[in-house]
């Protein structure tokens, strides 16, 4: 189990996240829904090591894993699908996905990821990752490359973002696969209709919070606040 205990972070200005507590448990798909600058990415880059909180804990299986770099969750079997993805010019697609070599799959199983994610090998295995590719081809590599490692924990920050009318779809997909691998997924979003595909969910505001429980429920919360932040309703955990 994944978990955030009392997790708060400020930056020189102000508090951008307070005293956030959330669980994941193991081969449960999760959202974190909210509306832009909720604080939703943050979340997520401290989930990941990127950012260290300013108070609180960080713990894996009950280990307090707050000091640990990205590489070092990386290997706990902690990943994460970038909101932003990052750009590894001048190698393929196929090069990409294996990290180099780094993984032992075959043809077959690139074939399978990368038709997940809607891409046909034959277009894209040998096209290179850059420029040439728009941002939804390369959020669906990312989310192939993901596919793939079968982490533990999955962290996909509003993968539905640059993809078009299909990401619906897609994201069922790539969470029915996920759930049949036992990987926990960790989906963040501002779309209630993509957390809605999701088990549970949490629904955070100006940093906080406000809601959680079974999607469906903080779904339906959602929609009747409009997705406004009603600090009345915060989670007292
Ligand atoms: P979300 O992912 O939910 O849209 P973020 O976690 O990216 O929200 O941001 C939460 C808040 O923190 C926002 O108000 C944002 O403007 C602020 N913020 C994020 N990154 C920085 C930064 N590098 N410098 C200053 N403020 C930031
Ligand atoms: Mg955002
Ligand atoms: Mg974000």
């Amino acid at each position: 189990m994944l978990c955030l205990r009392n997790v708060e972070y400020a930056n020189d200005e102000r508090k951008i996240l307070h005293s956030v507590n959330m669980a994941f448990r193991n081969g449960i798909t999760y959202s974190i829904l909210g509306p832009n600058g909720a604080g939703k990415s943050t979340i997520a880059r401290i989930l990941m090591g990127e950012l260290k909180p300013t108070s609180g804990e960080v713990l894996l299986d009950e280990e307090d894993i707050t000091g640990l770099s990205v590489t070092e969750r990386a290997k706990l079997g902690i990943s994460m699908v970038w909101q932003e993805p990052a750009r590894y010019e001048g190698i393929t697609v196929r090069d990409y996905l294996i990290l180099g070599g780094k993984l032992r799959i075959d043809r077959d199983e690139i074939r399978e990821a990368l038709e997940l994610v809607g891409l046909p090998y034959e277009l894209y295995a040998r096209r290179f990752v850059d420029k040439s590719l728009s941002g939804g081809e390369r959020k669906r590599i990312e989310l192939a490359s993901l596919i793939l490692l079968k982490p533990r924990y999955a962290i996909l920050d509003e993968p539905d973002s640059g993809l078009d009318i299909t990401a619906g779809e897609l994201i069922e997909r790539v969470l029915d696969y996920f759930q049949r691998c036992g990987t926990t997924v960790i989906l963040i979003t501002h779309h209630e209709e993509i957390a809605a595909k999701t088990d549970f969910s949490y629904f955070i505001c100006a940093g906080r919070l406000l809601k959680k429980g079974f999607s469906r429920e903080v779904v339906d919360y959602y929609r009747r606040t409009c997705g406004r932040c009603l600090l009345t309703g915060m989670v007292e955990d």
